[in-house]
């Protein structure tokens, strides 16, 4: 069993084979300039992902949803989300941004208005620095507690759903709070709703998510059958990322602040991050000459491959190197601190006018 709400998944192998994704390799060539996340593999799995391909390959109408929790600080593991809307953009797909507000009251304890304003200045202000255009037409963003009209079709969805299959699906118990027992119906409304009448009808749609979220779209593609006749709806399809690793070598988390690098962080801190991150060094550095490094284990390695490094040449130098011993992890983590500050320099000041552009996008797409 996946618990969206705890787990922490590492197996990427087990989980192709136990719950049927499929390897996003088995259709990476299909994909014309397949952003570095798929190229690296960092996007592993899919489940459907050929109608997304055909959709963009045919230039007709698909969708891309993906929702945001807000409740707590945004790292930089979460820009990989961003990575993607930002490539869906150009691809021209419909984007569709929840705000996962009513999970975060009943999962997290967080109140609405909490919520909304975590939304604006730290998730929506991240979103437009990183780079994601909320000018363009195709983009819809909304507080899912002030969407009556996915509300309205959770409720409707939820006719076709027993209190059997929530439990076995999420592990929900006899102490599961009621709100909490809704949220997953909410998403399941919040994957499904671009496929109404009013917003175009049925049309591919793909979710972006870690595989910590494969319940809710195994939930999702099962109830979109049972309505299919209803709504015509085509069954979602799902990209599988990897999560980060944090610096301490755990997954990265914002509850766990020593494991994270935040978008919010100073450019200094950031790069001082970097420096105390794990790496994949030997023990000494005879050691390292000799055998080299192992990139695989090393957290700034990966910081490497998932955000700084932006050519596939340079990339794949820095490896040998450090297969090769022929870089040490002083030096090594030198360069990629730097990187990162500049990195940070550019997002911080962005992200100094992006929150009142932010809070404008709020209030003007509520439906
Ligand atoms: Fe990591 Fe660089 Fe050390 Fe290799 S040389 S293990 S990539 S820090």
């Amino acid at each position: 069993m996946i618990d969206p709400w705890s787990s922490a998944i590492v197996d990427y192998e087990k989980l192709i084979e136990q719950f049927g994704i499929k390897p996003f390799s088995d259709l990476l060539d299909d994909v014309e300039n397949p952003p570095n996340l798929m190229k690296r593999g960092i996007i592993f799995g899919h489940r459907d992902y050929g109608r997304i391909v055909k959709a963009m390959r045919e230039k007709t109408e698909f969708a891309v949803v993906t929702g945001m929790m807000p409740s707590g600080k945004m790292h930089i593991g979460h820009k990989m989300i961003v990575d993607q809307l930002i490539w869906y953009q150009k691809q021209g797909a419909d984007i569709y941004i929840p705000i996962a507000d009513m999970e975060s009251y009943s999962a997290r304890n967080i109140e609405f208005n909490e919520s909304r304003e975590l939304a604006i200045t730290e998730y929506l202000t991240n979103y437009i620095a990183l780079g994601l255009d909320f000018n363009k037409k195709n983009i819809n963003v909304y507080l899912q507690s002030e969407n009556k009209l996915v509300q309205n079709l959770a409720y409707m969805l939820g006719r076709k759903v027993n209190l059997n299959e929530m439990k076995a699906i999420y592990g929900f118990t006899g102490s599961t709070n009621i709100s909490h027992l809704y949220v997953p119906l909410i998403q399941v409304a919040d994957i499904l709703h671009p496929q109404l009448e009013e917003f175009g009808g049925p049309k591919p749609t793909v979710v972006p998510v870690g595989p910590d979220q494969d319940p809710h779209i195994r939930l999702t593609r099962d109830i979109a059958e049972r309505f299919k006749n209803r709504f015509k709806f085509i069954a979602p399809s799902s990209t599988y990322h990897r999560f980060i690793t944090g610096l301490t070598g755990d997954k990265m988390s914002s509850s766990k602040p020593k494991t994270a690098i935040f978008l919010s962080d100073s450019p200094e801190i950031a790069a001082k991050k970097v420096k105390s991150a794990k790496t994949g060094g030997r023990e000494s550095l005879e050691d390292q000459r000799h055998h080299g490094g192992i990139p695989e284990e090393c957290v700034v390695y990966e910081m490497l491959l998932y955000h700084l490094v932006n050519s596939d040449k340079e990339l794949k130098e820095m490896y040998h190197n450090c297969k090769e011993g022929n870089v040490m992890c002083g030096e090594c983590k030198n360069h990629a601190s730097e990187m990162m500050m500049k990195f940070f320099e550019q997002l911080s000041k962005r992200r100094q006018v992006a929150e009142h552009e932010a809070r404008k996008i709020l209030s003007n797409n509520v439906r």
